[in-house]
Order: structure tokens, then C-alpha cells, then sequence
């Protein structure tokens, strides 16, 4: 299910296959975030066109809109969706459990309001993992408890013990199905690991999510308000004590440095609506770092957004025209720069693995270090 093909000598970056029912994906990879069933401006055929190998949807949201009948009806989401490659489910624990919307949570599960309709929900642990079933993804993952990340100790402390009690839980749910999702193709499930920004509660934390032999080990309540130091210092401190043989997928982490940063430490998975939501705010990655493209110095600019970017809108059209579409208000501007921030990221892990594969990782790390500007914000999901 997974193979490491190469590991980097001087650091802990390594290069592998994630094999799924809906094909092989290289690793370490990016995901783009298809909450509503869609990434936000680009279309599945494009993302497969560029060399993205997976997506993540999401099992709460999904539930809510469009709901399991249609889902179950259609074929499932890669039929709904019309995308042959790797799909990844999350749980939704973390829109669940959003303030506005929930009601209570306990180790029963979690009762919350529907945001689309007057009505309440309850979903247990099972719950949820028959939903991943329903939806025919690839790789379920378990149902966390993802507290605030400023939460007290004891709050951490409790969110960590239930998020293991679940995790048994639907651990147990999906092997008394064989590991297969309702259309009868095998589903891998992915623990989470979670712990705030303690470093008892995420050691902890990894140990006991390792423990129950998932599929594959996920990092998660990270990248939700704290700073890139924290969350670097949580990932580390999970890190070692999670299996080095299986796929890790740090939760959420999506800008090129942070990215290049985590595979370093042996992350071989990612997803963040970085990409796509940046460039709805005309943030674009070009090969020096991000530019903010609606300011007036673009406006005569004729160059492509990256001259290194081989994308479509990096060939065909310029940054003054960019410039415009996004000062007229001209919604293309979203897709163009969706599609190319996309693009960017998914051909950065490609220049990654081809890095790592020739034992030239540090190197190519060095130098994007070097040249690339980084933004000074705070890690954000
Ligand atoms: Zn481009």
C-alpha cells in the first residue's frame, strides 16, 4: 500500500508510492481542499492535467449537502465529481466542532446545529466512517476531537482522550467491513493525531494513534491561529513516534516554505486551501515568493506572473492584464490565478521528489530558502 522508494541522506525527506483504488500517488504530494465537492476555481480534468494525484473532500459537509442519497445514488464522489484519482476524506470533526455550530460533544459523538437548515444532528464515530464508506473515497479518515488551539491543558487533555476513544472506534467499525468502502473497493483509514501545543499531549498522543496500526498517521489541529514556530515544534515532537514505514500527512499545511520545510522531517501528504484561497486575495507564488498582484506596480507589468511558471496563464497572459481583471472586479481573475497557484504547487512537489530522488534535496532546499520571500504571517488552515 505504501512503498518508500528513496530517502534523503542529510535530512528525513524520503520519496514513495500511496497506492489506492483509484491509483498510485507519488509522495510526499499536495492536496487541494474540495470541501463542497469542487475546488474552488479549478476544474477536476485540469488538476488531473497537471499532474495532481489526489484531493480531500469532506464527510460532514458532504452529509449536510448534498446528502448520502444522491451520493449513494450517483456511485460515489469520484462519479459525483467526475475525478479518476486519489480521493481523501476528511471527517469534518473540525467544522463540527466550530463553535457556532455545535451543540454538545462527549465521547458519544457530537450533536450540532445544521448550518443549512433549522434542525439538529448527532453523528457518533461509526457514523461518520459509514459516510466515508457511502462516499467511495479512498482514504477515510477517523473522526478527531480538534479543540482550539489556545484551549487550556485539561480542555487538550480531555479533546486528546476522546479523539483516541474514537479512533478505536472507528478503527473497529471499519474492519468489521474489510478495510471497503460500500462500492466494494478497498478504503484505507488514516488515524489523526492531535495534542494542542503540548509536548507531553502530542508525544502522547502519536504513541497511541501509531498503536492502533492505521493505514496511515495524520498530524492534526495544527495550522488554525498559532504560529509557524508552534507548529513546527508540534510536528517535531509527534514525528519520531509515528510508524517511519507508513504515509504521514501533516493536517492542513499548504505554503511552498512550510511545505518544503515538513518534507524535510519525513511528511509525505498535505492538503490547505492556501493555494486557491490566496489567490482569491491575488497573492501569487512565483519562484522569488508570493507577489500581491493588485497593487499598482503590476499594472504595466508585462511579464507572466512566474517567468518560470509553464502554466497556461503564466504563457498566455501577462501581469498588467491580471492586474486589471482584479481591479475591474472581473471575477476571472479568481480562476486565473487559482488555476496558477494550484499548478505552482503541485509542479513544486514534483521539482521535490525529482530533488529527493537524486540526493539533491538539500540542495534544492538551500536555494529556495535563499531566493524565496517569505510571507510573515501566522500558519493558517
Ligand atoms: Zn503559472
Amino acid at each position: 500500500m505504501f512503498n518508500i522508494k528513496n530517502t534523503d541522506p542529510s535530512t528525513q525527506a524520503r520519496t514513495g508510492e500511496l497506492k489506492t483504488a483509484h491509483g498510485t500517488a507519488k509522495t510526499p504530494f499536495f492536496m487541494p481542499v474540495a470541501t463542497k465537492l469542487t475546488i474552488k476555481h479549478v476544474t477536476p480534468m485540469e488538476l488531473e492535467q497537471m499532474g495532481g494525484q489526489a484531493v480531500i473532500t469532506n464527510a460532514y459537509v458532504t452529509y449536510l449537502k448534498p446528502g448520502m442519497e444522491l451520493i449513494k445514488e450517483v456511485g460515489g464522489v469520484h462519479r459525483l465529481m467526475n475525478f479518476n484519482r486519489t480521493i481523501f476524506s476528511d471527517s469534518g470533526g473540525f467544522q463540527m466542532l466550530s463553535e457556532s455550530f455545535l451543540k454538545e460533544v462527549s465521547d458519544k459523538g457530537v450533536s450540532f446545529h445544521d448550518p443549512f437548515a433549522n434542525r439538529a444532528h448527532f453523528l457518533k464515530p461509526e457514523d461518520v466512517i459509514r459516510i466515508e464508506r457511502e462516499m467511495g473515497s479512498d482514504v477515510a479518515m477517523c473522526l478527531d476531537h480538534v479543540p482550539a488551539v489556545k484551549s487550556k491543558e485539561e480542555d487538550i487533555a480531555e479533546a486528546v482522550r476522546r479523539t483516541h476513544v474514537w479512533a478505536e472506534r472507528c478503527k473497529k467499525y471499519h474492519d468489521a467491513h474489510d478495510s471497503k468502502n460500500i462500492y466494494g473497493k478497498r478504503q484505507l483509514l488514516f488515524g489523526i493525531a492531535q495534542g494542542g501545543l503540548s509536548k507531553e499531549l502530542r508525544e502522547k498522543s502519536a504513541k497511541a494513534i501509531d498503536a492502533l496500526d492505521f493505514d496511515g498517521l495524520a498530524i492534526g489541529g495544527l495550522c488554525i491561529g498559532e504560529s509557524k514556530e508552534e507548529m513546527f515544534k508540534a510536528a517535531k515532537w509527534q514525528l519520531p513516534h509515528l510508524s517511519k514505514e507508513k504515509p504521514r500527512y501533516l493536517m492542513g499545511v499548504g505554503s511552498p516554505e512550510d511545505i518544503i520545510e515538513a518534507v524535510s522531517l519525513g511528511v509525505d501528504c498535505f492538503d490547505s486551501i492556501y493555494p486557491t484561497q490566496n489567490a482569491r486575495h491575488c497573492h501569487v507564488f512565483t519562484r522569488k515568493g508570493t507577489i500581491k498582484l493588485d497593487r499598482g506596480r503590476y499594472s504595466k507589468d508585462m511579464s507572466p506572473l512566474d517567468p518560470d511558471c509553464d502554466c497556461y496563464v503564466c504563457k498566455n497572459f501577462s501581469r498588467a492584464y491580471l492586474h486589471h481583471l482584479s481591479r475591474s472586479f472581473e471575477w476571472t481573475h479568481h480562476r486565473y490565478l487559482s488555476y496558477h497557484n494550484v499548478y505552482w504547487v503541485v509542479k513544486f512537489l514534483e521539482r521535490i521528489r525529482a530533488a529527493i530522488d537524486k540526493g539533491e534535496f538539500e540542495e534544492f532546499r538551500k536555494e529556495f530558502n535563499e531566493r524565496y520571500v517569505k510571507r510573515k504571517i501566522s500558519a493558517k488552515r
